[in-house]
């Protein structure tokens, strides 16, 4: 194992890092912009070095001052965490070209599944079954002839997209010009590069993804899935698993599938496969080459802490284990964001003047957060996961609510609420819900309603 780690990253994740290198003796070194100086991860790590102002493009995007952290502190490894450079290619090549160990996949795994045109090409290949779509990038010509050939509703979506971003949902022909030029011009604002590609949009299904460990030598063991379809504006704010919409027989046809993908491009590190799954059916709609934000729903329900996996991947001690890994109960994750429903989810900056979380059997909060943190403007607003496990999925759901019940916090405005009236839907409860979830209860959940209003104001 690695004697010193340097987390290239903020927040909850470089928290969630630092703590299994704790656990495995492993030091770490921190870095931190000037809004972070009295950041949690900063007081759990080691060492701390100071990477640059505020703006994360002049910190946690500084490649060459992180990898000055990195080596002055004599590390052996960098963990990128998820965001920032979690992705970034050249940030790995970077890494490995002065000696560092990037806890992750290669730069050319990354570079092939951050392309997401040839990332469908390549897992087609490996026999997994596709949104149906354009091969590739389109023009606005050729995105018209896909749109008549398979129908609408058409989504655009950037090549190099993330977060939701650079996607548009097109109804119909006379719609796609405009769809195009807004969805071209996001993509190139938010990555550099506006090229696009079509899909058919399937409305109706849930989002379900399947978590990976591969060692890079061919062998993987996959942790079942996380139904991620709880989503306001493409973005997840509540996770569970298993997945209320998945058979045993499609869990396990999934997870072949996963494997076969990443067995072909000798994956290394951790990894998630995104599906869409309606009628039965899934279809491949992306990998991300990282640990993801929602992996403690899987770490509660397998008992693979990831980021030790991932740290032992990485030194060479390779998984630990292949096959599929035995799943055991259910468990939730609800997203709290500082976020204003009120104020239609505008971010809520500010100091936390009381924050107590849950605590009791079965709960697990994963936050930088503590009371009097102030919560800089600089960054995302993610504040704390609460992920609850219980035998089954009434359990959780209950134990879900009684925990945000518990979490005490004020100074700044939060989603807690939202979560709770999901949480209380009859919907919800019944397990049949797809991604148009949320836009389908705006009129009936309190906080979407509020939203709504000051949206609308
Ligand atoms: P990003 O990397 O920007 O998050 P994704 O490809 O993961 O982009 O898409 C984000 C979300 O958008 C998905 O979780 C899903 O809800 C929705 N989505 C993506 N592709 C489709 C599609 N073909 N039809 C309907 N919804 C989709």
């Amino acid at each position: 194992m690695f004697r010193r780690v340097l987390i290239a990253n903020r927040g909850d994740v470089a928290v969630r890092v630092i703590r299994t290198c704790r656990d495995l003796g492993v030091e770490t070194v921190a870095v931190y912009s000037t809004a972070d100086s009295d950041s949690l991860h900063v007081r759990l790590a080691d060492r701390a070095v100071h990477v640059g102002p505020a703006p994360a493009r002049d910190s946690y995007l500084n490649v060459a001052s992180i990898v000055a952290a990195a080596t002055t502190t004599r590390c052996e490894a960098v963990h990128p965490g998820w965001g920032f450079l979690a992705e970034n290619a050249a940030f790995a090549r970077a890494c490995e070209d002065n000696g560092l160990e990037f806890v992750g996949p290669t730069p050319e795994s990354i570079e092939l599944m951050g392309d997401k045109a040839r990332a469908k090409q390549t897992v087609r290949a490996a026999g997994l079954p596709l949104v149906p779509g354009s091969d590739g990038m389109v023009t606005l010509a050729e995105a018209r002839a896909i749109g008549q050939e398979i129908g609408y509703p058409l989504l655009l979506k950037a090549s190099a997209g993330g977060g939701g971003r650079g996607m548009r949902l097109v109804a119909g022909e006379e719609e796609l010009e405009r769809a195009y030029g807004a969805a071209a011009a996001e993509a190139g604002a938010a990555f550099g590069y506006d090229g696009l590609y079509a899909e058919k949009a399937l409305l109706d299904a849930r989002h379900v993804e399947i978590q990976v460990v591969g060692d890079g030598n061919g062998r993987v063991l996959t942790l079942g899935e996380r139904d991620c379809s709880i989503q306001r504006r493409h973005q997840k704010v509540i996770e569970e698993a298993p997945s209320p919409g998945v058979t045993p027989e499609i869990r396990q046809a999934m997870e072949d599938a996963a494997r076969r993908a990443c067995e072909a491009i000798r994956y290394r590190g951790t990894g998630t496969l995104e599906f869409l799954l309606a009628d039965g059916r899934f279809h491949f709609i992306e990998m991300n080459t990282r640990l993801q934000v929602e992996h403690p729903v899987t770490e509660v329900l397998t008992g693979i802490d990831l980021v030790k996996a991932q740290l032992r991947v990485a030194a060479g001690e390779g998984l630990p284990a292949t096959g599929s890994a035995a799943l055991q109960g259910h468990a939730l994750e609800v997203r709290l964001n500082a976020e204003d429903p009120a104020r239609d989810f505008l971010p809520s900056p500010g100091v936390l003047e009381r924050f107590r979380p849950p605590l009791g059997p079965g709960v697990r909060v994963d936050t930088h957060a503590y009371e009097g943190y102030r919560i800089p403007p600089y960054y995302d607003s993610l504040l704390a996961k609460v992920i609850v496990w219980a035998e089954d999925r009434p359990a959780a759901v209950a134990r879900g609510l009684r925990a945000l019940s518990e979490l005490d916090v004020a100074g700044v405005a939060t989603t807690r609420e939202l979560a709770m009236e999901i949480l209380r839907d009859g919907q919800f409860a019944s397990g049949s819900y797809t991604t148009s979830y949320l836009r389908d209860a705006e009129a009936r959940l309190p906080s979407l309603v509020a939203a709504e209003a000051a949206g609308a104001a």
